[in-house]
């Protein structure tokens, strides 16, 4: 148990954005929308009946008075999530960003320093407590002593994120991401709860599958197919067996997670080379249907753009005629222009890279001439750094 890794995670992200800017919000009920979802709302509207992800008009419905605000443009956001993640460096070289919100950090080196000054002060915040009446043995690997200097760390954090940004967060401090993340959750909101390694399995034999970050619906449903509800019942299973229902990687790292054991790295998520996306359908004929289905496609990617992948250079349209002989994928792509990133509205965005896009397709098929498509694919490429 040599590592220690802390999980923070801001409380309701977007709606403590605007809690920061403006501080009368903090105490009434706020509601972040997006289109006619409410995506994130402040704690005084949870209690109120407005969680997560609910329609604009039932959460009006239950909370009439709930401040609503437009959400749509994440520039804001994002901004304060990078200059959040870079506050964290401050205490490690290793930060991984999962999203807008969440950031693991491996404080392992800056225990390792404090350990030999080590004052004998005690946990910050809650430590899981252990239900059995038989304790597990502690470990002599001197794990105790990093979980406790790790929980002081993370309520520096914690306490720096707040007098920086105004920003609360609720941390989790363990041996390793996958538990880190886990206690994380425990006490929320902006409190943080540390785990001993040796309360390891029963922390886990008391969770849903489902609590373990990276167990989808979809191996959710694969494994209560076959009557696994629960992280104990998943630890029952030979690896012979889990092979049989998931490809080996993934069995491998599903046998395990639920014995609590997480060997990987705490590295910053790399760039991906391209984001892109398609549609297939029978049949599109007409240039006025193209625009449309290629302006749906131009909508959807650009929300994908983030995390450092907001100014691709090259954009690239694919299509496929409809053949009977062939599925041949055809594409062609152009730069992209400056006056892409110097706006900041959405609706312009997306009407620069439309007329990039119409006139790649003007080249790739002969609009004077009847034609039928069956595919259309936009994909961003070459990343620019900031
Ligand atoms: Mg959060
Ligand atoms: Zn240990």
């Amino acid at each position: 148990h040599n590592r220690t890794i802390i999980h923070l995670d801001i409380d309701c992200f977007y709606a403590q954005v605007e809690m920061a800017k403006n501080s009368s919000l903090r105490n009434k009920p706020v509601g972040i929308r997006q289109k006619h979802i409410i995506v994130t709302s402040n704690y005084p509207a949870r209690e109120r009946g407005v969680g997560k992800l609910i329609p604009l008009t039932k959460a009006l419905e239950k909370c009439p008075d709930l401040i609503v605000i437009n959400g749509e443009d994440l520039t804001e956001y994002r901004e304060v999530s990078f200059k959040v993640t870079d506050y964290l460096k401050k205490f490690s070289t290793k930060v991984h960003r999962l999203g807008f919100d969440e950031n693991y950090i491996d404080v392992t080196e800056l225990v390792q320093c404090r350990l030999n000054q080590f004052q004998g002060r005690l946990f910050v915040g809650y430590l899981y407590q252990n239900s059995n009446t038989v304790k597990a043995q502690a470990c002599d690997c001197n794990c105790r002593l990093r979980m406790i200097i790790g929980s002081q760390i993370a309520a520096e954090m914690r306490q720096g994120l707040w007098n920086v940004f105004s920003l609360t967060s609720s941390g989790g401090i363990a041996h390793n991401k996958m538990l880190s993340k886990i206690v994380s959750g425990l006490h929320k909101p902006n409190l943080q709860t540390a785990i001993y390694p040796e309360d390891t399995l029963d922390l886990l034999h008391s969770l849903e599958l489902r609590k373990i970050a990276g167990i989808g619906s979809a191996t959710n449903n694969k494994l209560q197919s076959v009557g696994i509800t629960t992280v104990k019942e998943l630890s029952t299973l030979p690896l012979a067996v889990l092979k049989t229902h998931f490809p080996t990687p993934q069995a491998c790292t599903l046998f395990q997670w639920c014995k609590g054991i997480d060997d990987s790295d705490v590295v910053a998520a790399t760039k991906p080379k391209s984001i892109g996306v398609e549609d297939s359908f029978s049949r599109c004929c007409t240039m006025i249907a193209s625009k449309k289905r290629i302006s749906d496609l131009i909508r959807h990617l650009l929300s994908r753009l983030v995390d450092g992948c907001e100014h691709p250079q090259t954009v690239k349209l694919t299509i496929i005629k409809h053949d009977r002989s062939s599925y041949k994928r055809e594409s062609k792509q152009c730069s992209v222009p400056s006056t892409f990133y110097s706006t900041k509205d959405t609706d312009k965005k997306c009407s620069i890279i439309l007329d990039l896009m119409m006139n790649l397709l003007r080249k790739l098929v002969d609009i004077h001439k009847p034609f039928r498509l069956r595919l259309f694919g936009v994909t961003f490429t070459n990343f620019k750094d900031k």
